[in-house]
Order: C-alpha cells, then sequence, then structure tokens
C-alpha cells in the first residue's frame, strides 16, 4: 500500500474518514482519474483505517474501464458490478471470457461474490481458507464406517434438511431464471435451517451448491447464465448439520424439452431407482454399476467414469468410492449401518469428460447432454433406507411419476 500524497488544491475537501479538512489525495485515484471527493484525508492514519474499504474504489473503476473496452459485451455490466469469470479452482477471477475449446453451446458467465454464512452457522473446516484437513487425512478414506443408532439419526435429520433445500430450488425452476438465483434459494434455505452449504469454500468452490446444465456433467458453477426455454440442468445440494452431511441432487427440466433430453432424464432417473434396488447386506459395492450400466446402454446412452458416489456422513466424500460404469474394481461388500451415495452421470453420447479452465465444470467431450440423479442411502439389515427420498411436500417435476 502507497502513502497519501500531498496537493494542496485539496483544502477545500473534507476527509473521507472523519470530515476534517483534507490535505492528502488518494495516489490510486489520482493515478485513476477519479473524482477527488471520498478520495480526500486528513492525515495518513485516516488513509489507512480508510484503506480496506476505499480500495474497492479502484477495483471497480478498473473494472469497468474494462467492461467498456468489450463493447457488445452482454456481460459488461455484470462486470462492472463485480461479477467474474471463474479461473483455476476459484482461487483466480477473470473479466474476460477464457480461451478453451468449448465442447458443446454452453458457455461460462461470470459469477457473484461469494455469500456470507452467519456466525452461528456451525462450519466445515474449509469454511474459513478452502483447504479440508479432517477428510484427506482420516482412515475412513480406506475403512467404510459402520454408524452407530445415533449417527444414523443425525445422518436422517441433515438429509431431510437437503431434501427440503434441493425442493425449495427446484420450486423456482423455469426460463429466465439464472443459476445464481438459485443458488442463493439454496444458500438461503440452508442457513434458514441452521445448516452450512458443504460445496461453499470446499477445496475454493466459490458457490453453495452445483448446477449443472445440458453439457454440464457435474460440478457446475452457478453464474449470471439465465436458464432458457429446453435446458435440462442438474441441482446438486450437500448441506452440513450436526456434523452430518447429506448429499442429494436431481435433473430439472426447463420448459419444454427435446424427446431425447427427456427420455435421456427419465433413463437416469430410473438407473438411481435400479441401483439402489438392489442395495442389501452381502451385495457387492461393484454390483451397483452394473445395474446401471445394462439399463443406461439399453436406451443407448453412456455411463460417466471419472465422477462416483462416495461414502459419507462426518465426512462429506469417503470410503467407499462406488463408480456406476460396468466391469469396474471396486471391492467390498454392503453391511448394515454403511452410508452413501449413488449418483450416476449418464451421457447422451460418448461417456468421455473435459474441463473447462475453472477448474470444476465437468463437461461431455463431444458437447452432448447428460443428466445425473443422487441420493443419500443407509444400509438396513434387510435392504436400504433413501435418506434423502422424496417427501409429500416435495413438488411434482417429473412426469413419470404422475403417469402412475
Ligand atoms: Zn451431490
Ligand atoms: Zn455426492
Amino acid at each position: 500500500m502507497a502513502g497519501g500524497s500531498d496537493a494542496s488544491e485539496t483544502s477545500t475537501l473534507s476527509c473521507a474518514q472523519c470530515r476534517k479538512p483534507a490535505h492528502l489525495q488518494c495516489p490510486k485515484c489520482v493515478e485513476l482519474n477519479l473524482p477527488r471527493e471520498g478520495a480526500a484525508f486528513c492525515t495518513q492514519d485516516c488513509f489507512k483505517s480508510a484503506w480496506s474499504s476505499h480500495k474497492s474504489v479502484h477495483v471497480k473503476a478498473q473494472l469497468s474501464s474494462i467492461a467498456k473496452v468489450l463493447p457488445g459485451d452482454q456481460n459488461s455490466d455484470l462486470i462492472a458490478e463485480g461479477w467474474l469469470y471463474c479461473l483455476k479452482k476459484g482461487q483466480s477471477r477473470t473479466p474476460k471470457l477464457p480461451h478453451f475449446d468449448w465442447t458443446g453451446p454452453l458457455r461460462p458467465y461470470p459469477i457473484s461474490s461469494k455469500r456470507a454464512v452467519p456466525g452461528h452457522i456451525v462450519k466445515p473446516d474449509w469454511a474459513i481458507d478452502g483447504i479440508p484437513k479432517v477428510e484427506p487425512n482420516s482412515e475412513l478414506q480406506h475403512v467404510v464406517e459402520i454408524k452407530t443408532p445415533e449417527q444414523i439419526e443425525r445422518m436422517r435429520e441433515t438429509c431431510k434438511i437437503a431434501r427440503e433445500v434441493l425442493d425449495a430450488a427446484a420450486r423456482i425452476i423455469r426460463p429466465g431464471v439464472t443459476t445464481d438465483e438459485i443458488d442463493r434459494v439454496v444458500h438461503e434455505a440452508t442457513i434458514a435451517a441452521g445448516a452450512y452449504p458443504s460445496p461453499l469454500n470446499y477445496h475454493f468452490f466459490p458457490k453453495s451448491c452445483c448446477t449443472s446444465v445440458n453439457e454440464v456433467i457435474c460440478h457446475g458453477i452457478p453464474d449470471a447464465r439465465k436458464l432458457e426455454d429446453g435446458d435440462i440442468v442438474n441441482v446438486d445440494v450437500t448441506v452440513c448439520y450436526k456434523g452430518c452431511h447429506g448429499d442429494l441432487n436431481e435433473t430439472y427440466f426447463v420448459g419444454i424439452v427435446d424427446e431425447t433430453s427427456r427420455q435421456l432424464v427419465q433413463c437416469t432417473y430410473e438407473c438411481l431407482e435400479k441401483a439402489i434396488s438392489i442395495v442389501k447386506p452381502g451385495v457387492r459395492f461393484r454390483e451397483i454399476g452394473e445395474v446401471i450400466n445394462r439399463h443406461a446402454s439399453m436406451s443407448g446412452f453412456s455411463v460417466v467414469r471419472s465422477y462416483c458416489g462416495h461414502g459419507i456422513g462426518e465426512l462429506f466424500h469417503c470410503a467407499p468410492n462406488i463408480p456406476h460404469y460396468g466391469r469396474n474394481k471396486a471391492v467390498g461388500v454392503m453391511k448394515a449401518g454403511q452410508t452413501f451415495t449413488i449418483e450416476p452421470m449418464i451421457n447422451a453420447g460418448v461417456w468421455r469428460d473435459r474441463m473447462w479452465p475453472d477448474g470444476w465444470t465437468a463437461v461431455t467431450a463431444d458437447g452432448k447432454r447428460s443428466a445425473q440423479f443422487e441420493h443419500t442411502l443407509l444400509v438396513t439389515e434387510t435392504g436400504v433406507e433413501v435418506l434423502s427420498g422424496r417427501l409429500p411436500s416435495s413438488p411434482d417435476v417429473f412426469p413419470w411419476l404422475k403417469e402412475k
């Protein structure tokens, strides 16, 4: 931080900090040719104490000047307001659309600044600095935990909150709504329930849920793009409550979608249902992929291989790892008291994925569409309990559930 420069002609101005006559002018504001009012200070001390809030004036001015040199860019107003494109795991941001060999029609849009979480919400260890500390070093990355009845009860509570949060997001989906607005609903509903939105700052993820549109397979970042009639959008919600995580996602139709997309989404829903139906003690984890692969390939669709289901509980992601594709090498058998997710990602075209420059957004290699559904499950003595299952209050958004 540079000191203030002396400018005698500012003596008629008052200090932006304390309102006394000002004799110093912020040198950065002089350099950027910004108005002298609000940029004058009486002493170095006042300049220093104003700095942390004053410096945003410079950032705003620089961003709006960048926005002006991008004529015709529909995002320039957003950029001037401080929205930026995500680059490299959310740690750096850019006002210009990054360069990339995009696989389909979708493009990233600028993202809003980080949403705040009130002090009374208990936060996981990545909330402050973006780095999970307990999770990667836990023995539960290798051993599949058997939950105690007390842990199971907390998992039930947490997963019910996650379901209600996802349902709140589902209710606002229509053409014209931005994925950032979906994120706001998820963030506010999660906090209103007394929970923390687990994705927020997890390995620097910048938002409170994932929104994956059309060719995005998973981990799409909510941004300023308005949903369009004919889109499909997956919303993936995880909440942390009483020390446990609950994770689920669904893919929704925006307005009227084409027949292939309708079949893709319904097939993906059925893949998850069929996979859940085999869950019980003694079944091999690798069987889940066989069931999903059989149903997806029967409809001419392919199964994503790079992203898997996972154990969940006091950790967001832990053992077991659950591939959704056929002939996988997952080890182990299911036991009563285990909790994990199944979350098949099914593609209309090839199974291969690519990563956007933001380090998060996974897209199909051929740009064709992808759908996903996810539940958090508990293995019981006799079968399975779908902890994140639909509630009587859940919105009627899937036509195949009404037909019955
Ligand atoms: Zn999820
Ligand atoms: Zn998950």
